[in-house]
């Protein structure tokens, strides 16, 4: 692990941060959704927490429309435990899964109403329903500031296309980006490729030829005809 900035880096890693600072400049001007998303969840800890349950499995635009109707009508755990999980299932409609999600909503604030308020360790969020290792690493970076790896469906994707990773699983994909980034970047990875998935390296045909690497990423060009 990474422990200065002072360290000296290798070639992968020199790279991997350029690579990584010319995708955020490449990107911002797109205004990817998830930049609408994260600028309207950063207010408290809870609300960050709970919008992070919400948009697994669901786009951007949807999870912000439905955690403005949930806090509008409860902006606390205090609050939000008192509501019945079928008033909250009808809230956050339609976000997947959304049954499942009211049920982990309603067992959370009933949790954080009783104790501390929201955990600010990775093992402190992972003990609450519906909150996995993605998810807490989000929270970690987003409402705490603390230097964690998100690995969803697009950072795992981008990381192996760009050769940054070859985990088979997130959480191999996450442990190599924390060997390949300086902590100091580790928040931003997520941001950035959320962003550059949602809008230039897709699932499926990515835009290969108006991409900011395409002269240097080694997925290219089997990627441009795919
Ligand atoms: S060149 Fe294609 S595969 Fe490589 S990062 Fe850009 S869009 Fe993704």
């Amino acid at each position: 692990m990474r422990s200065s900035s002072t360290t000296k880096r290798s070639p992968a890693e020199s790279k991997a941060i350029r690579d990584l600072e010319a995708v955020r400049k490449f990107v911002a001007p797109l205004a990817p959704p998830v930049a609408s998303f994260e600028a309207s969840i950063r207010s408290t800890p809870f609300r960050i927490l709970v919008s992070v349950l919400l948009s697994a499995r669901t786009q951007d635009p949807v999870t912000e429309k439905a955690a403005g109707r949930l806090f509008a009508e409860a902006d606390t755990p205090g609050k939000m435990a008192r509501l019945t999980e079928a008033e909250i299932a009808r809230l956050i409609y339609p976000v997947g899964f959304f049954r499942t999600k009211a049920r982990h909503i309603l067992g959370i604030c009933r949790i954080l109403s009783a104790g501390n308020g929201v955990p600010s360790t990775l093992e402190g969020l992972l003990e609450l329903p519906g909150i996995g290792r993605k998810s807490a690493n989000l929270v970690l970076a987003l409402a705490f500031a603390r230097p964690a790896i998100a690995v969803d469906t697009h950072v795992f994707r981008i990381s192996r296309r760009l050769g940054w990773a070859k985990g088979k699983t997130p959480v191999e994909v996450e442990r190599e980006l924390e060997a390949l980034f300086p902590r100091k970047s580790w928040a931003d990875v997520n941001q950035v490729l959320v962003g550059f998935g949602q809008t230039i390296c897709r699932p499926l045909r990515p835009k290969c030829h108006a991409c900011a690497l395409r002269k240097t990423c080694p997925s290219a060009i089997v990627t441009r005809n795919a």
